[in-house]
């Protein structure tokens, strides 16, 4: 036997248009996979040195996508489970404060370490994270807690991303100080805050409030949204600053957070988003709204962002935001998460989470993700979703057999 032409990879895949920010690149490469790390990156490699050849002319492949919004602790009324997003090219998972600082420990120990998808989270500052769609977690600012959160946050910190806070009708009239408990426990964590923002926030408060690293999500929502002024359309100044100073933009496109008006708007005047997520959760994921990452994805191009740029928001940008430059990239070493995926044209109606249409030209689909070089394709999770009860009739009505 030829020893040279023997195999060294698990995994060849060749003569695929390569999309990987991290690394600059932009054009046709081969990927060599080894015991779940990428252990090539070249423009090609000889299909001899793979066990298993995947010829993946006319795709793309980029690293496995970073989903910076969802909710993936099913011991709460809104959290799925985070493998779902293996269907869908999504290798890192991360929650947005499904779980508070006491049930933390059960998301770790039975989700988190189980889980064939990587996933991060942020800790919400109230104590049980997002427990009831009917009587929302921060209505009582006493289940706020910034010192058990940042405790949290230290004992687990491989696991842990931040602080997460919602703003809106989840704190009635005192959305700016539960804003500044969860900022408190941020910074005695000394790591990030994610603020979701929704009708009834007080965003000028928020924006001029945020520290360089810290994320809004929902920064398209369109239900009363202050991050325009209202004459010109414009940003509010204080967002502007905030980008300046280095807050990150967050989609979170959810059940009621991303409007083609909002996005519009800011496009019109130069703001994209930094980050580009899902919000997927026990709703979203159903029908009218349907999300899934490449669907949002596909929703970017649709308002004229390249399909470089896209990508870079749910790879290399949201690496940056949770601090973690060995994910959301192809570099040599690093562990082998990627999607390999198409780009169909045709003419495509996307709708945003108030089911207003637009017709966009470009769809991405996902054909194949690899995380830890395992090879998942669309549909071979199946995860049963939670039964919807009587209080579910708040997001939306039940449809029971
Ligand atoms: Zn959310």
């Amino acid at each position: 036997m030829d020893v040279a032409a023997a195999p060294l990879f698990d995994i060849v895949l060749r003569n695929c248009h390569v999309i990987d920010p991290s690394q600059n690149w932009n054009g046709t490469a081969a990927i060599g996979i080894h015991d779940g790390t990428i252990a090539a990156f070249a423009v090609d490699l000889d299909p001899a040195l793979g066990r298993r050849v995947i010829d993946a002319a006319g795709t793309f492949v980029s690293p496995g996508w970073i989903d910076l919004h969802g909710h993936w602790y099913e011991a709460g009324l809104y959290g799925i489970n985070a493998e779902l997003g293996l269907n869908h090219g999504v290798t890192t998972a991360v929650d947005a404060g499904t779980a508070g600082f006491a049930n933390f420990p059960a998301f770790h120990d039975t989700a988190i370490t189980r889980s064939r998808a990587q996933i991060l989270a942020f800790v919400h500052i109230s104590c049980l994270g997002l427990h009831a769609t009917f009587a929302e977690e921060l209505l009582n600012l006493a289940y706020a807690r910034p010192e058990e959160t940042a405790i949290i946050l230290d004992r687990f910190p491989g696991a842990t991303a931040g602080v997460k806070v919602r703003i809106g009708s989840m704190t009635a009239s005192h959305g700016n100080q539960a804003f500044d408990l969860a900022l408190s426990s941020a910074r005695m964590a000394k790591k990030p805050l994610m603020v979701h923002i929704s009708a009834g926030a007080d965003e000028k408060y928020i924006l001029r409030s945020l520290r360089p690293g810290d994320i809004l999500t929902h920064c398209f929502h369109g239900n009363q949204s202050r991050m325009f002024e209202a004459e010109t359309g414009d940003l509010v100044p204080e967002a502007r600053a905030a980008r300046e100073r280095g807050v990150i933009f967050d989609i979170g496109h959810g059940c009621g957070s991303f409007s083609w008006g909002s996005a519009q708007r800011a496009f019109e005047h130069d703001f994209q988003p930094d980050t580009i997520s899902t919000d997927l959760h026990r709703y979203s994921i159903e029908p009218p709204w349907n999300v899934t990452m490449p669907e949002v994805l596909s929703k970017f191009l649709t308002l004229g962002m390249s399909l470089k740029d896209v990508i870079a928001k749910a790879t290399l940008a949201p690496a940056k935001a949770l601090g973690r430059p060995r994910i959301g990239t192809l570099a040599i070493g690093t562990v082998a998460d990627l999607v390999q995926f198409r780009l169909v044209e045709g003419e495509f109606l996307f709708t945003d989470s108030a089911q207003q249409t637009r017709l966009g030209a470009h769809r991405i689909e996902p054909i194949l993700c690899i995380r830890k070089g395992i090879p998942y394709h669309p549909g071979d999770i199946q995860r049963p979703l939670r039964p919807l009860y009587p209080c579910d009739e708040a997001i939306f009505p039940p449809r029971r057999a």
